[in-house]
């Protein structure tokens, strides 16, 4: 296994010497953006798609991103060569870079991008077997006309306080309402139910980052002959429901067996979902951009 390398704006940097300025708007305000990506068998895993939600979520905070699109591209590629990587997880981070301290972006000359190639820490195969507990919290999703949920900012802190509410309660992945009390999403996942074999999936103006987990899920349904709306849904309808799942690119597509206390189904994942998962895991190695062809 070779050394760790970091990519630090067009320098390949070991993890020691991969700093960042204490001026820096990402740091100081959360001021940027970024990209969780997962590289399966040498194939960046939907590349375009994470690629597209990065450059819109750059136009929509008016962030200049100092590559082009292949330039990035090229820049993912190199870094997971150079760390020799055939499977693993890859943290696109574009931050608003070095400024003074006040909150001007324009005092921030050039946009700093890093990308970081790591092992992830997955769900063991019983967790996707059995099904994971989940609860609802208190904090609401941002409203959209605040913080749009769709921009995949580095300002995670209303999902960091949802993790800390999913950490007291002893669950990996917490259910998140919107300002209205329909279902929004988790932490850091999409949030799926199904019913009478009608899968279900909020449309995300509700408050909900465009997962590219959830539209490959999407997809598939489509695909495999599943009913899907996108529609919205309350906690009751989720208690009721005789399936759920989250989706994630850490997470990829794991069942919830319990929310709140009440039992979900038969208590594991259930059969559309563990279909779902099946079928997700043949393409992901297939559906990308690959890195060493
Ligand atoms: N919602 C949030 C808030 C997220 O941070 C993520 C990414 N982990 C997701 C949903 C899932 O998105 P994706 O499938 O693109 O990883």
């Amino acid at each position: 296994m070779a050394e760790q390398v970091i990519y630090l704006n067009g320098e390949y940097v070991s993890k020691e010497n991969a700093k960042i300025s204490v001026f820096d708007h990402g740091f100081l305000y959360g001021d940027g953006i970024f990209e969780g990506i997962r590289i399966y068998n040498g194939n960046i895993f939907k590349c375009k798609e994470h690629l597209d939600r990065l450059y819109d979520s750059a136009k929509s905070i008016m962030l200049d991103i100092p590559l082009s699109y292949t330039e990035m591209e090229q820049a993912l590629i190199e870094t997971i060569r150079r760390n020799e990587f055939r499977d693993g997880y890859i943290r696109l981070v574009v931050s608003r870079g070095p400024g003074n301290l006040g909150l001007d972006p324009t005092r921030c000359p050039k946009a700093w991008v890093i990308i970081i190639v790591e092992q992830l820490a997955i769900y063991s195969e019983e967790a996707y077997r059995d099904g994971l507990v989940s609860v609802s919290v208190v904090q609401r999703r941002n409203i959209p006309d605040a913080l749009n949920p769709k921009i995949k900012s580095l300002n995670y802190l209303n999902n960091i306080l949802v993790k800390i509410q999913a950490n007291l309660a002893g669950v990996g992945e917490a259910i998140m309402l919107n300002a209205q009390g329909y279902v929004a999403e988790g932490s850091s996942d999409n949030i799926f139910i199904i019913k009478k074999g009608v899968v279900y999936t909020p449309p995300c103006y509700i408050g909900a980052l465009e997962g590219i987990t959830r539209a490959a899920i999407m997809e598939l349904c489509d695909k495999l002959g599943y009913k899907l709306k996108e529609e919205p849904f309350t906690l009751h309808d989720v208690y009721v429901a005789d399936e759920v799942f989250f989706t994630g690119t850490a997470a990829e597509v794991i069942a919830v067996r319990e929310v709140d206390g009440r039992q979900i189904g038969a208590g594991k994942a259930g059969t559309i979902t563990t279909h779902l998962l099946e079928e997700f895991r043949k393409i992901v190695d297939v559906d990308g951009v690959k890195v060493y062809e």
